[in-house]
C-alpha cells in the first residue's frame, strides 16, 4: 500500500503497559482513561485490546461515551464506561442512565438533580472532591451533601468517591499524601456501615504514590508509554504504543549560507544535505518544532532544519549521506520517545499523541 504519513499502532506494547499497571497496584481496579480517542491511539481499539486486563474505561465527553458504547456492544464487549467532567442535565442523566454510563458528579447542583430525577435504569455515580486542584470538584461541605441526598436513592446504583491529584509527579511526596488524606479522611467519615470505593491515582500517582493507590487507579499515559515521572525502574519500563512516521520525498544539497524552508529560518553553515519529510503540522507534527528537534531516518537521528510546513517538513541528513527518497523517518516513538520530541518544542506527549490528524493512516499491529 501506498503510505507517506502514518502511525504505527502497537498492541503488543499496550498490553505490555498495562501489565505494569496491574503489577505496580495489585490490589487497584484499573480505569483505563481512554478520553480523546484514547489520547490519539483509538479509543475503541484501545478498549478492545485491554477490555480483558482492566476494570473499565474512562472519556471526557458525552459524545466519546456513547460511541464508545456502541463500538464495543458491537463486538459484543460488555465493559464499564465512566464519563468525567460533563456538563450535566435531564437529558445527560437519561442517556447515561439508558446506555449504562457512570456518571462523574463534581458539583452540587448535578447531584441534586440527579437526586430528584426518574431514571429508567439505576446509575453508578463517582463523586468528585476538591482536593488541591481547584478545577473540578466540591468542598467537603458540598461532597457531604452530595453523598447524603444520593446514598439514599434507589435509582443510584453504587457510590464512588474519587479525585484529582495536582502535583503527582512532583518529587516530594507531601503534597500529594496531604491531597489524598482530604478525600480519604472524608469519605472514612461519611459511613461507618460500608466502604465506599475510592480512587485518585493518574499515572504519576501509580508510579510515585503506591500508598495512594486505593480502590481504582485512573492511568492514562502510562499506558501509551510515557512516564511522567521519568523514575519507572527498567525492569518495570513502558513501551511507545504510538510510532509516528513518515517518508523522505526528497534530497538536496544546499550552499553555505542557503536557507531551508519558510523564511530560510534555518541556514547552512558549510554545505550541507537536506530531506524533505511528509509530515507536517496538519498531521500533527507542531509547528513550533524548533531546529534540532531530533527525528530518526532509517534508525539514526537526524535534526529538524527549517520551519514545520503544512504538509513538509525539513531535515538536515548531512551526517546521514545515505539517506534517499523513499526511506522512512520516525517522529517519534519506537527508538525516540515522544517525551523527549516534546521537550524540544515546549510541549509533553500528551499533547502530541493527541493532535495527530484525520488524515494519518493508522496501522493498527
Ligand atoms: C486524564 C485523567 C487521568 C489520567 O492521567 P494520566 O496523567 O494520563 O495518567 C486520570 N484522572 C483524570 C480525572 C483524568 O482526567
Amino acid at each position: 500500500m501506498h503510505k507517506t504519513t502514518w502511525v504505527e499502532l502497537s498492541s503488543e506494547a499496550l498490553r505490555h503497559n498495562a501489565n505494569i499497571v496491574r503489577r505496580l497496584a495489585p490490589k487497584a481496579a484499573i480505569l483505563a482513561m481512554v478520553k480523546a480517542n484514547g489520547y490519539g491511539h483509538g479509543a475503541s481499539w484501545v478498549a478492545e485490546c485491554l477490555h480483558q486486563q482492566v476494570d473499565g474505561f474512562a472519556v471526557a465527553r458525552l459524545s466519546e461515551a456513547q460511541q464508545l458504547r456502541a463500538k464495543l456492544t458491537q463486538k459484543h464487549i460488555q465493559a464499564r464506561i465512566v464519563q468525567l467532567g460533563t456538563a450535566v442535565d435531564a437529558a445527560v442523566l437519561q442517556t447515561c442512565s439508558a446506555q449504562q454510563l457512570d456518571l462523574i458528579i463534581h458539583d452540587l447542583e448535578s447531584a441534586k438533580l440527579l437526586a430528584a430525577s426518574a431514571l429508567p435504569q439505576p446509575i453508578t455515580v463517582w463523586l468528585k472532591m476538591n482536593i488541591g486542584m481547584n478545577r473540578l470538584g466540591m468542598s467537603a461541605t458540598e461532597f457531604t451533601q452530595a453523598h447524603q441526598l444520593l446514598s439514599c436513592q434507589s435509582h443510584i446504583a453504587d457510590i464512588h468517591h474519587m479525585s484529582h491529584f495536582s502535583d503527582a509527579e512532583d518529587t516530594d511526596p507531601s503534597l500529594t499524601a496531604q491531597q489524598s488524606l482530604r478525600l480519604s479522611e472524608l469519605s472514612a467519615s461519611l459511613s461507618t456501615a460500608r466502604h465506599y470505593p475510592l480512587s485518585m491515582a493518574n499515572s504519576a500517582a501509580i508510579i510515585a504514590h503506591p500508598n495512594c493507590h486505593y480502590d481504582w487507579v485512573r492511568p492514562g499515559i502510562m499506558l501509551y508509554g510515557d512516564d511522567p515521572t521519568q523514575r519507572l525502574s527498567a525492569a518495570n519500563a513502558l513501551k511507545p504504543v504510538m510510532t509516528f512516521k513518515a517518508k523522505v520525498l526528497a534530497v538536496r544539497g544546499v550552499d553555505a549560507s542557503d536557507g531551508v524552508g519558510y523564511n530560510r529560518r534555518w541556514r547552512a553553515k558549510s554545505n550541507a544535505r537536506i530531506a524533505t519529510v511528509a509530515a507536517g503540522y496538519a498531521d500533527g507534527y507542531p509547528r513550533h518544532a524548533p531546529d534540532g528537534t531530533p527525528v530518526l531516518v532509517n534508525g539514526l537521528r537526524a535534526k529538524v532544519a527549517g520551519r514545520v510546513s503544512m504538509d513538509l517538513m525539513t531535515i538536515d541528513v548531512s551526517q546521514l549521506p545515505q539517506t534517499a527518497v523513499g526511506d522512512e523517518v520516525t517522529l517519534w516513538g519506537e527508538g525516540l520517545p515522544a517525551a523527549e520530541v516534546g521537550s524540544h518544542c515546549g510541549t509533553i506527549s500528551y499533547e502530541l499523541f493527541t493532535r495527530i490528524t484525520d488524515r494519518v493512516e493508522r496501522v493498527y499491529f
